[in-house]
C-alpha cells in the first residue's frame, strides 16, 4: 500500500507531467467501488477543466481544477438525455478513439453546476491503485477504472486491481482531509495530539484523525528512532520523548521522499511500472533479525490488528 512518501512522490511526478493540461473528456468504468462521487459529477467536474495543480493531502492526491470555459457545463446540461449514456469500457487501444469530446461520457443531471469555476479531483490509491500518464496508443490495462483524455494528447489512467482506491470530486468548497500534516505540524500542537490518550502510541500514530498519512511502516520506523515501544500509552510519554518522536517522524518521511524522488519516472511512466526505492527499514519487517544498533532480535507484536516491530532493548 502506498504510504505518505510514495503518495508525495506520485503527486510530484503527476504535477510535473500534467499541470496546465486540459481534460477534454473522461471515461469511467462500470465498477461502482472506485467511485466515491457519482460518475456524472466526476465527469462534469473534470471535463473542460484545466489542471492548475496536483498535490498531496495526507494520502490523497488532489488535482486542483479550473474551468476553461464557463459554458461547457451549460452545454452539457442542455444535451438531450439520449446522448448522455455512459460508454462501455474500451477493450483495447483501438477503443480509445471512442473518447470523443463531442460525446459526453456520463449522464448529466441536476447535480451539474454550470456556474462552477473551481473543483478538485481527489484520488486515493487504496492498496493497489495507480495513476499512469500514457500515450493514447498504450494498451488499456486490465482493471482500468478511469481515463482522462488530455488536450496534449496524453491520457491519465486510474488502474486498480483490488478496487480499494477511491475517486471523488469536491465541487463546493475545498476538500479537507482529516488530521494534520505530519511534515507541517509544530511541536506544541504535536504534543497536544496525544494528551490524555490512553491508546498505545502506535495506534495514535495510525489514527488519521490526528495525523494524516502516517502508515504502519513509518510509524514503526519513527518509534524505533525515538526509542519508544509501540505499546506505550500515548499519555504516558514525556514531553522530551514526544519531541524526539516529532523529529523522528519528519526525518523518516523526508528520507523516504528523497529516495522516492529518484524512482519517480518509473512509477508514473507509460507502462506504469512500480519502482520505489524502499527506505532501509530498521525494524519494520525484520522480526527475529538482529537490531542494527544492539543486535537484540527484533520483536513483532500485533496492535489493533496491525503488525508492530520494535527492539526490546533500544525502545522503552
Ligand atoms: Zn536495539
Amino acid at each position: 500500500m502506498p504510504e505518505l512518501p510514495e503518495v508525495e512522490t506520485i503527486a510530484r511526478g503527476l504535477a510535473k507531467r500534467v499541470t496546465g493540461d486540459v481534460v477534454e473528456s473522461v471515461w469511467l468504468g462500470q465498477k461502482k467501488e472506485p467511485l466515491k462521487s457519482p460518475a456524472p459529477e466526476i465527469a462534469a467536474a473534470l471535463e473542460q477543466s484545466r489542471i492548475a495543480a496536483v498535490r498531496r493531502m495526507g494520502k490523497h492526491i488532489v488535482f486542483d481544477l479550473d474551468r476553461v470555459d464557463g459554458l461547457a457545463g451549460v452545454e452539457r446540461a442542455l444535451m438531450p438525455a439520449k446522448s448522455r449514456k455512459r460508454n462501455k469500457k474500451p477493450k483495447g487501444s483501438g477503443a480509445i478513439s471512442a473518447l470523443n469530446p463531442s460525446t459526453p461520457h456520463a449522464e448529466a443531471d441536476k447535480s451539474v453546476r454550470p456556474t462552477q469555476t473551481k473543483a478538485q479531483w481527489i484520488v486515493h490509491l487504496g492498496m493497489t491503485g495507480s495513476l499512469r500518464v500514457c500515450e493514447p496508443q498504450t494498451e488499456v490495462a486490465k482493471h482500468t477504472h478511469a481515463i482522462l483524455k488530455l488536450a496534449s494528447g496524453r491520457e491519465v489512467r486510474f488502474v486498480d486491481p483490488r478496487r480499494f482506491g477511491r475517486l471523488s470530486v469536491a465541487t463546493s468548497g475545498e476538500f479537507d482531509a482529516t488530521g494534520v500534516e505530519p511534515l507541517e505540524i509544530d511541536l506544541d500542537p504535536f504534543i497536544a495530539l496525544f494528551r490524555g490518550r490512553k491508546t498505545p502510541i502506535k495506534s495514535a500514530l495510525l489514527n488519521q484523525k490526528l495525523l494524516r498519512g502516517v502508515g504502519n511502516i513509518y510509524a514503526d520506523e519513527s518509534l524505533f528512532r525515538a526509542g519508544l515501544r509501540p505499546r506505550r500509552r500515548a499519555s504516558s510519554i514525556t514531553r522530551d520523548q514526544l519531541a524526539k518522536l516529532h523529529a523522528a517522524i519528519k526525518e523518516v518521511l523526508k528520507e523516504a521522499i528523497a529516495l522516492g524522488g529518484s524512482s519517480i519516472s518509473d512509477y508514473v511512466g507509460a507502462e506504469g511500472e512500480e519502482g520505489f526505492f524502499q527506505l532501509q527499514h530498521r525494524v519494520y519487517g525484520r522480526e527475529a533479525k538482529p537490531c542494527l544498533v544492539c543486535r537484540t532480535p527484533i520483536r513483532r507484536v500485533v496492535i489493533a490488528g496491525r503488525s508492530s516491530h520494535y527492539c526490546p532493548k533500544c525502545q522503552k
